[in-house]
């Protein structure tokens, strides 16, 4: 039903709201309240203080504003006692539009000061009751009224908070009690959610909108985030079963035993029994018909890179070729170094001859010519690299395996392009940034997931400590103390893409004064994104070499670089970083043998960002850390998923509903295994709402 058929709403604001996608009655329903507040006596409010309120009463009695910068004051009484509220910023106009002795009702918050024994009324909005309107009368005697966002769009429409609560209470009114038509179908099998001791979704939206007591709201809240967390499973299940029926991946089926041999005596260390069980776990993926599809997940610092190492020689005894693909040039040409080392040894070793290349973008034509060729004809069966890999010209002879590091970096298209240079090469990303278990189940809840949970044994737990901007002159004496010993030191700056012009300029003259002033007689040298990459490279080895003393740098440090004779890490305005960010730039150090130390400088140490930062010196657990920066930041904001739009939950909270989220993904992995077109007659209610809600991920079901 078109909505301009709701009290309340004329032709005009139909017209506005249809502009912001509401056109229908039912459009109302996906509404979730901001907040619930209660309606009280004027006489109970000052058994309350600092609580939104709604009140409802008679207009008495209006005081003008003499001045502009007076408030407007209006006497509201009901049968308990009279109150006045000031109304800031209203003109003569505005005040003289209040009725005496009709009913209104007020929205504002209460504050009483106990000391004075004064009642203060913070006005926000009032609404008045046509009282011989029988809906008006029942809505202005609901005990709670539900308080809706007005996002920016619904701005436009010039709604204020009660007159929205008012339309939505009568789309509701309109639907389920006039109409009394089913528009909300049920989701679920009635055996599902009344098992997992859910109300039905009809009772839930309704209840999760008009309650009559707070405690119902968050029972219906329940079911609603249940449901936002089943089908967000259901339509990672149905992928995830696609890509096992579909996508017949590559068998490495030869046997590796002598690889194994070979590659163990390469090694100069010992290998963790963590890296141990997930390069198993890696090799069974890639021994099955299955195409691979696996996460690693491991702190920094847990040696991935010679997991990643093993994985692509299993594709390579194989006869295939292996990729890895990198987001920064720093950390490709990184990995080049480590992996052709290693490769060199394994080469003499085992008597084969792998050869290994490193594809940028910058890279002469000539060169890049004579790479391309070398890929394309199978000749080169190990290629690193940054996107330059994912270009269109760039073509494999046969592509098996697919690594991609630091896998956040990327979005899922690239993921995606890469995967296209082979046919159904198994695929590995990586990632030091721990992921709590409730987001991997959401994000990356179609990939099988391996983890790191063990540093390699030996590595000092590096300290980290909060300064504030006067203590700087301590944090530098510090660092010249270290470096009399032989150490060397990181200082990091921000460098918001924002702002990035600004927090570019600041990190340069900062480093000219660190530089002239106060290190002059130390080799100390600066690295940033615009550098040129021969230049970088260049700096790089001089760092990794022991022949620059400091390296000041912005962020393109943050992952994956490995120099462990720098033990110092300096993080300048901590407090513009997100804590995992921070753990990551922390990665950095610790190594060595050495005691490491992380300084954290922090702009005002005393607020709520320090104590968010003093996390950091508590643990450097990195999956407690992301837990943690989760539940400060939330999911959304948490290295950025909500922009890749890949996570949009509405109710349900990763935090709060993890139980929910596991029975979430349980119930629909079994279901979706055991029907996968949810053709079960059982399963009616949930095909009908999937095809009804999830329009865009029909085709994933092929469907007819
Ligand atoms: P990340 O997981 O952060 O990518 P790397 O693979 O770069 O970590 O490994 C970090 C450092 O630890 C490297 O210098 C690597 O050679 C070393 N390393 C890896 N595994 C072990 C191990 N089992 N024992 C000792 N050192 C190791
Ligand atoms: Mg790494």
């Amino acid at each position: 039903m078109e909505i301009k058929y709701i009290k309340g709403i004329g032709e005009k604001r139909a017209k506005a709201f249809s502009k912001i996608g509401i056109t229908k009655i039912e459009d109302f329903l996906n509404f979730i309240p901001r907040l619930y507040v209660k309606r009280y006596s004027i006489k109970l409010l000052k058994n309350y203080y600092d609580i939104p309120v709604v009140l409802y009463g008679t207009v008495r009695k209006v005081d003008f504003p003499l001045k502009s910068n007076h408030p407007a004051v209006v006497y509201l009484s009901d049968e308990t006692g009279m109150i006045s509220i000031p109304i800031f910023g209203a003109s003569h106009l505005r005040a003289k539009q209040f009725h005496l002795n009709e009913k209104y009702l007020f929205y504002g918050k209460n504050t009483y000061d106990i000391f004075n024994g004064i009642l203060k009324f913070e006005y926000r909005d009032h609404l008045k009751i046509d009282d011989t309107d029988k809906r008006e009368v029942k809505f202005s005697s609901l005990k709670i009224f539900p308080i809706y966002e007005l996002s920016s769009e619904l701005k436009k429409t010039f709604i204020k908070p009660l007159t929205l609560t008012k339309i939505i209470y009568f789309s509701f009114y309109r639907l389920f009690v006039e109409d009394k038509s089913d528009v909300i179908k049920e989701s679920l099998p009635e055996e599902l959610f009344s098992q997992l001791g859910l109300l039905p979704l009809k009772k839930a939206k309704i209840k999760l909108n008009f309650p009559n007591e707070i405690k119902e709201v968050e029972l219906a809240r329940r079911r609603c985030a249940f449901d936002e967390l089943f089908f967000l499973e259901l339509i990672l299940a149905i992928k995830k079963n696609l890509i096992k029926i579909e996508n017949k991946g590559i068998a490495f089926s030869k046997d590796i035993t002598h690889t194994v041999e070979c590659f163990k005596k390469c090694l100069n260390f010992k290998l963790t029994s963590a890296q141990r069980r997930v390069m198993n776990e890696i090799y069974l993926d890639m021994k099955s018909e299955k195409a691979m599809n696996r996460l690693l997940q491991g702190d920094v610092g847990s040696g991935k890179t010679i997991v990643s190492i093993f994985a692509m020689l299993i594709s390579v005894v194989n006869g295939y070729q292996s990729a890895l693909m990198c987001p920064t040039e720093l950390l490709a040409t990184q990995h080049y170094r480590t992996i052709s080392e290693f490769i060199e040894r394994f080469n003499k070793i085992s008597n084969l001859n792998i050869k290994i290349a490193i594809l940028l973008g910058g890279q002469k034509k000539s060169l890049r010519k004579i790479l391309l060729s070398g890929i394309k004809n199978g000749e080169i069966s190990i290629i690193i690299g940054t996107h330059a890999l994912i270009q269109e010209n760039v073509e494999f002879k046969s592509l098996g395996l697919a690594i991609i590091d630091e896998q956040h970096k990327f979005g899922v298209l690239q993921r995606a392009k890469l995967r296209e240079k082979g046919l159904n090469p198994d695929v590995l990303v990586m990632t030091a940034t721990p992921i709590p278990r409730t987001l991997s189940l959401t994000i990356y809840g179609d990939l099988d997931i391996s983890i790191i949970d063990e540093l390699p044994r030996g590595r000092k737990d590096v300290i980290t400590l909060i300064k504030n901007e006067n203590e700087k002159n301590e944090v530098f004496n510090f660092i010249r103390q270290e470096i009399n010993k032989g150490r060397q030191a990181y200082i990091v700056y921000p460098i918001i893409e924002e702002s990035e012009k600004v927090d570019l300029k600041s990190a340069e003259e900062n480093y000219k004064i660190l530089k002239e002033k106060i290190f002059p007689d130390l080799n100390v040298q600066m690295m940033h994104g615009r550098i040129p990459d021969d230049v970088k490279d260049k700096i790089m080895s001089e760092f990794k070499e022991g022949k620059i003393n400091i390296l000041v740098s912005t962020t393109v440090i943050e992952v994956g670089i490995d120099v462990p004779n720098a033990s110092i890490m300096v993080i300048e305005e901590a407090q513009r970083f997100g804590l995992s960010q921070l753990h990551q730039l922390r990665g950095r150090v610790g190594r060595g043998a050495e005691q490491s130390y992380c300084i954290i400088i922090a702009k005002e140490p005393y607020d709520i960002t320090s104590r968010r930062l003093e996390i950091m010196c508590k643990t450097n657990d990195g999956f407690k850390i992301a837990e943690a920066d989760m539940e400060i930041r939330g999911p959304g904001e948490f290295f950025g998923v909500r922009q890749s739009g890949e996570l949009n939950l509405r109710v349900a909270d990763l935090i709060k509903d993890k139980d929910l989220l596991f029975k979430a993904r349980d119930i629909a992995f079994k279901m979706i295994e055991k029907d996968p077109q949810l053709r079960n007659p059982q399963h009616i209610n949930i095909r009908n709402y999937f095809i009804n809600n999830y329009k865009d991920s029909l085709n994933l079901m092929k469907i007819p």
